[in-house]
């Protein structure tokens, strides 16, 4: 911490710095000088804008499109030749080329979560969110530990290995509670259920934090900006908040690198100002990361916005499901090796189209009102007060499984490679040749193996069992088939699990 405050503080305020508690290490923005003085601002909203401003010229928009497919990750002004095609037959052209690349590089697999919300307190006003302090109708609450115990076994009876723990921003929520949250979480078993991957949503920590919470354990930490555009985000942040502060938030991810968390999920909320410049926004954000850290974000999200409890929506920048399609596919096109996420804040169906556009991970089965995976069952009716916005998409996870299976897709609980040390710079999953055939393919079939043998209704698994067959069957023969025939098969036949490699 100490040495955190030397390097962002000005000199005069270090001498009369005293030891904050912990409680002040994310402290109101005032006059004087904030921790995020000294961070540095890479989002030159001019320069961006300017580049959003040229007319789309169809040859460039094709060389872009063919630098994509050669796997290459593009540049701010790229990216905006494609944001800035227009004609129905330049969009026709993204959205194949978006196909393409995503099944060149993802396969057909796609990876599964859930969402699960801890604590609802918080000191900031966001504008759009359901939980903003000044919602007086919000319902507030903290799981204790024996909630916490039962949502995971629930979650775990379902069949989900992997959650993403989400918090509020209070004092409450400090990263000694995150850090014993994810620790309780990893100790519910329940019969064949263990939850092997726990990703965090919650706020900018400082460096001491960081570190907390990354050695008790968790995958991805992820902070959207919400907005990259620095007026917005001032009116949809009021002042006086924690997180009006910017650059607190546009450097928390520095800070999470800094501190040994190299495994971070940028994001932007679609709604709040034009979504073409929120698209440079996260690829400027994606492009500093791995020039500073010599890696990229491992996720990025597109949350759009949703109808929340006490919040009244201003419809100017509302995305639409056309717009929506092509910044998923012009996402996909600019950071082809980042993995995207598409959550139950959309439709079924908008789900379904997106999945061939590059998404390669999905929450199922989510409830995101505090205990709602037992107090609601499997009710598909919300409560508005209890929740932050929302959810499109209430199919319960034996459902989307289905779906999943029968759009020819391969639903994937593996957790291998974070619990691999496989991480950060050397997440080479994608950069290796044969990295998908001979890892993800693979675990992905024996975790699926596992979902239809312990959890699945007998009509996924009918469906599911045929998927794992034509895949074995496409396999060239030889001893990595049979390994892999060999591990399907003692799913089947006894207790063994986790069978990664
Ligand atoms: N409190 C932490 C924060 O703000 O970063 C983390 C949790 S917050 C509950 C998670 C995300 O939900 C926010 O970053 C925001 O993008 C998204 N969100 C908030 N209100 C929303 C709404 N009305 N519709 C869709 N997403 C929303
Ligand atoms: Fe709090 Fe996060 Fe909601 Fe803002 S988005 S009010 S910080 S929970």
């Amino acid at each position: 911490m100490l040495v955190y405050l030397a390097r962002r503080l000005p000199t005069s305020t270090k001498t009369n710095s005293k030891k904050p508690s912990k409680i002040m290490t994310i402290p109101l923005p005032t006059a004087g000088p904030r921790l995020s003085d000294g961070a540095c601002d890479f989002i030159n909203d001019c320069a961006l804008q300017d580049l959003l401003d040229c007319p789309a010229d169809a040859a460039a928009v094709r060389d872009v499109i063919a630098k994509s497919l050669a796997k290459q990750p593009l540049t701010e002004a790229e990216t905006a030749v494609l944001l800035n095609a227009t004609s129905p037959e330049l969009i026709e052209e993204i959205f194949a080329a978006a196909r393409q690349l995503k099944r060149d590089v993802y396969g057909n697999r796609i990876v599964l979560f859930a969402p699960l919300y801890i604590g609802n307190y918080c000191v900031n006003d966001c504008t759009y969110c359901g939980f903003r302090s000044r919602n007086q109708a919000a319902i507030r609450r903290t799981l204790d530990s024996s909630e916490i115990q039962a949502q995971v076994t629930a979650l775990e009876r379902k069949g989900h290995k992997r959650l993403i723990l989400v918090f509020g921003e209070h004092a409450r929520y400090s990263p000694e509670f995150i850090a014993d949250t994810v620790h309780a979480v990893y100790a519910v078993k329940d019969g064949q259920g263990e939850i092997r991957r726990v990703n965090i949503n919650a706020a900018p920590q400082d460096h001491d934090g960081f570190r907390i919470v990354k050695e008790a354990g968790i995958g991805t930490y992820q902070v959207f900006q919400e907005t990259y555009h620095h007026a917005t985000y001032a009116k949809v942040h009021p002042m006086g908040t924690r997180k009006s502060d910017y650059l607190w938030r546009l450097d928390a991810l520095d800070r999470a690198y800094e501190s040994g968390c190299d495994d971070v999920g940028i994001g932007a909320l679609f709604g709040l100002y034009d979504w073409r410049f929120e698209v440079l926004g996260l690829v400027s954000h994606s492009r500093h990361l791995m020039a500073k850290f010599d890696c990229g974000p491992h996720t990025i999200s597109f949350p759009r916005l949703r109808p929340a409890s006490g919040v009244h929506l201003d419809d100017r920048w509302l995305v639409g499901d056309d717009d929506f399609k092509r910044l998923v596919a012009i996402l996909r096109l600019s950071v082809p090796y980042t993995g995207m996420i598409l959550t139950a804040r959309e439709s079924p169906e908008v789900r379904q189209e997106l999945l061939g556009f590059g998404v390669s991970q999905i929450d199922a089965g989510s409830r995101i009102e505090l205990g709602g995976y037992t107090e609601a069952g499997d009710a598909q009716q919300q409560v508005c007060e209890r929740e932050q916005f929302e959810l499109g998409d209430v199919r319960t996870l034996d459902q989307v499984v289905a779906q999943l299976l029968a759009d020819g897709y391969i639903p994937s609980f593996c957790t291998a490679c974070y619990r691999l040390g496989r991480t950060g710079e050397q997440f080479m999953e994608f950069a290796v040749p044969g990295f998908i055939e001979r890892l993800c393919t693979p675990n992905a079939l024996t975790t699926l193996q596992e979902y239809l043998i312990d959890y699945a209704s007998p009509a996924t698994r009918r469906l599911g069992e045929r998927l794992i067959q034509d895949g074995l069957a496409a396999m060239p023969d030889g001893q990595r088939k049979q390994e892999l025939e060999r591990r399907l098969q003692r799913i089947v036949t006894t207790q063994d699990r986790d069978l990664f490699y």
